[in-house]
């Protein structure tokens, strides 16, 4: 039998990507990659096609996916990194092995051996965060500004004024309900 799950919101930022498998933090949580082989298909469609994962590979994921969260959400506040989370980051990116390849149109882009792991696919994902952590990348690091996300995500946006972590579900709702409040405040104005 297939359980449904809720669906993947992918990114362009692979770690961004990752700590986004865990919505609404702040409010009513939603968690996508509930199982090991959700996450299996979250690697598959990701570029990081892994044979299979145990339960034991989903928890190491989810500790890697709080500790970006946490380091990113640190970075872009300008607060100190946590300690712990710096290890777990650091630890998944010594055990991963990939390499690091050159694409025809010279892009970088990150191979997994054909007997790749999970471990090595988390190991892809902590390098990929501590690019961005480290500002080693064009963009910025910066939180939703939705109150039940707050989710940190990349901002490349010209301007850097990027507000939501994705405008087609936070930046939406928000316009939302700041428009239905404001029919309440206003009933019956024509505008
Ligand atoms: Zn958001």
């Amino acid at each position: 039998m297939s359980a449904r799950f809720p669906d993947f919101r992918l990114g362009k930022v692979l770690a961004t990507s990752f700590t986004g498998t865990l919505s609404e933090r702040r409010g009513d949580t939603v968690e996508r990659i509930p199982t090991p082989n959700r996450l299996v298909d979250w690697l598959a469609v990701s570029g990081l096609a892994v044979e299979s994962c145990t339960a034991a590979q989903l928890e190491r994921a989810w500790e890697l996916r709080e500790s970006i969260h946490a380091a990113a959400t640190a970075a872009a506040s300008r607060a100190p990194l946590p300690a712990s989370a710096v290890q777990v980051i650091n630890d998944c990116s010594t055990q991963g092995r990939a390499a690091a390849a050159l694409t025809p149109e010279g892009n970088r882009e990150w191979r997994l051996g054909p007997a790749s792991s999970v471990e090595d696919a988390l190991g892809v994902i902590a390098a990929d965060a501590i690019s961005i952590v480290a500002g080693e990348r064009d963009g910025k690091l910066a939180l939703c500004a939705s109150p039940t996300c707050q989710a940190a995500f990349f901002d490349t946006s010209q301007s850097r004024t990027r507000r939501w972590c994705d405008m087609n579900t936070c930046g939406n709702r928000q316009k939302k309900a700041r428009f239905n409040a404001h029919k309440h405040e206003n009933p019956g104005s024509a505008k």
